[in-house]
This record gives structure tokens, C-alpha cells and sequence, in this order.
């Protein structure tokens, strides 16, 4: 049990079981993506962790750039509208993989997917650490998944709780 500003967790998913999957999803990976050399587009900061574990099991040639998808309010009318930042690989009739922490409600990663698919990738796939199946609101497509959990709220392996738990090696719960 750990507490986190004023908030108790407990364990959930322990560090030799997350390196297990996440060895696992690098070679799904590494098999299916042989002779190709895809751009991984790590989403920070939550991914930072499980991207840097994933990617050096990796066996391929591979390029790796680190954005974020930030809100940003254009105009009162138009409300807010979120935006890659950070991008500085044209994607262009390149293969993707867009790595992330966790899929809740799908909202977030359905609008990065739409706008990495503007950019005319060849392909565009998603390795997410975490998916909450019962919290998705629009259907997401992924190719490699780490853990499906529960409708919970987690912290630890790059997710945090206000900007707290980030390091934690193992993944906790709230209780
Ligand atoms: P979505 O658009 O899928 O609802 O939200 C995805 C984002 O919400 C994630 O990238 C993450 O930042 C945040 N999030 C969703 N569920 C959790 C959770 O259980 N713990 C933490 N720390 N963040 C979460």
C-alpha cells in the first residue's frame, strides 16, 4: 500500500509482470514489423516509461519521436481543439506506431489517430500499456495491448497522480 498526496493505492500489477508483457508486445512487434522501419510516436509523458522499455526490446531498425496531444482553444466558437506537438518526422508513406499509456475512454487517442492519418502515414497502429474496456466511449482499434483492467483509476509505470507516481516500477490501484 503507498499513499499519494491524499490518496491510497495499492498494488496491482507488479514490475516482473509488466517486463514480461511488455518483453511480449516487443516481439509481436519486432515479427511484424521485420524488414520495415517504423516511427514510433511515444505520447508524453504518460508513455515515456513503458515507450523506453518497449522500444530497446525492440529488434528492428526504428526511428522513435516524442510528442504531445495538447488542447488548445483556437477560437471561443470553434472551442477547444487538441494538436501534435512536438512532431519533427514527416510520416509520410511511413508505418506507425503511436505508443501510450492508457486507453480510457478512446476520446483522446481517436482524435491523434485522425490527425496522424492526415499526415498520409502508410499505417498507422497503437501499442497502449493499459486499455479500460468498460470505459471506452468510441470504438479503438488496437493492435498491441499490454494489460485490459478494470474501470479503475492506476498509477506507476509513467502514470501519475497530479504529476505524482510517475517513477513507481510496478502499477498500483486506488483503493
Ligand atoms: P481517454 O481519452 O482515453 O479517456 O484518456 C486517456 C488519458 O487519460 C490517458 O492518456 C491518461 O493520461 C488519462 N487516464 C485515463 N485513465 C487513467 C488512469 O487510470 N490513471 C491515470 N494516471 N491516467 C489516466
Amino acid at each position: 500500500m503507498i499513499n499519494i498526496l491524499d490518496k491510497t493505492f495499492v498494488p496491482f500489477i507488479p514490475a516482473a509482470t509488466i517486463e514480461h508483457r511488455v518483453s511480449e508486445l516487443a516481439a509481436l512487434i519486432s515479427k511484424d514489423y521485420e524488414n520495415h522501419c517504423p516511427v514510433f510516436l511515444v505520447v508524453l509523458n504518460g508513455a515515456f516509461l513503458f515507450a523506453g522499455e518497449l522500444v530497446k526490446r525492440v529488434n528492428l531498425s526504428c526511428e522513435i519521436n516524442f510528442i504531445r496531444f495538447s488542447s488548445y482553444s483556437k477560437t471561443e466558437s470553434t472551442g477547444e481543439v487538441k494538436e501534435i506537438i512536438g512532431l519533427d518526422k514527416d510520416l509520410r508513406d511511413r508505418d506507425v506506431i503511436i505508443i501510450e499509456d492508457i486507453v480510457d475512454t478512446g476520446l483522446t487517442m481517436t482524435e491523434l489517430v485522425k490527425k496522424v492519418r492526415e499526415m498520409s502515414p502508410k499505417s498507422v497502429e497503437i501499442a497502449t500499456l493499459l486499455h479500460k474496456p468498460a470505459a471506452l466511449k468510441t470504438p479503438v482499434s488496437m493492435r498491441y495491448t499490454g494489460f485490459e483492467i478494470e474501470n479503475k483509476f492506476v498509477v506507476g509505470y509513467g502514470l501519475d497522480y497530479d504529476g505524482i507516481g510517475r517513477n513507481l516500477d510496478s502499477i498500483y490501484v486506488l483503493a
